[in-house]
């Protein structure tokens, strides 16, 4: 017998309607989302509407719950902290020699946290940079800027010419990396 297949609305849900030699309705959500049912030949089109209707809520259900799991894993995944905070260590000691002097030649203390709304902050009463964990998935010469930037805090604590002036003295593309880092 060959596969009479049918596109349907039920409930709000498009699904579609495969008849075969089976003795009772059955309805799956596919990995895709979208909704299949099998029915018996001899099953009406009413009833199966009617089936694929009363289980409209928990079919709706299955769809978020696949939608969560696909945008988790097209998600960047973190790095741990440990390795996110030996990746910032080893930036951190690329730059520290040219702040040596400014910091009494003791580099700063690098912390990792979860932040969602700033990449780094810089705390210079405390001689600590503090750094986003999820930075740790960006490219590295977005964490260069980054740390960087952190680092001149030290010298500025503002935002002002003299500190973007010292920043671009030492990297000279970092409103490029800034932007790219904005971008992403
Ligand atoms: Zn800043």
């Amino acid at each position: 017998m060959p596969t009479q297949l049918q596109l349907r609305t039920a409930g709000g849900l498009a699904y579609t309607l495969e008849r075969k030699r089976v003795k009772n309705l059955n309805l799956r959500v596919r990995p895709d989302g979208s909704v299949w049912v099998s029915a018996p030949s001899r099953a009406s089109v009413a009833s199966v509407d009617a089936f694929v209707a009363s289980r409209a809520d928990w079919v709706r259900r299955q769809q978020a719950s696949l939608r969560a799991v696909a945008a988790a894993e097209a998600a960047e995944p973190l790095p741990s902290r440990e390795a996110a905070l030996a990746l910032f260590e080893e930036v951190s000691a690329k730059f520290f020699p040219l702040f040596a002097a400014r910091l009494g030649g003791r580099p700063p203390e690098i912390k990792v946290r979860q932040m969602s709304s700033r990449w780094g902050v810089c705390c210079p009463a405390k001689r600590r940079i503090t750094l986003a964990l999820r930075l740790a998935a960006k490219p590295r010469p977005l964490i260069e800027y980054v740390v960087l930037h952190e680092y001149c805090h030290f010298v500025h604590p503002d935002h002002q010419a003299g500190f973007w002036g010292l920043v671009e003295s030492i990297m000279p593309d970092a409103k490029v990396r800034r932007r790219a880092l904005r971008g992403g």
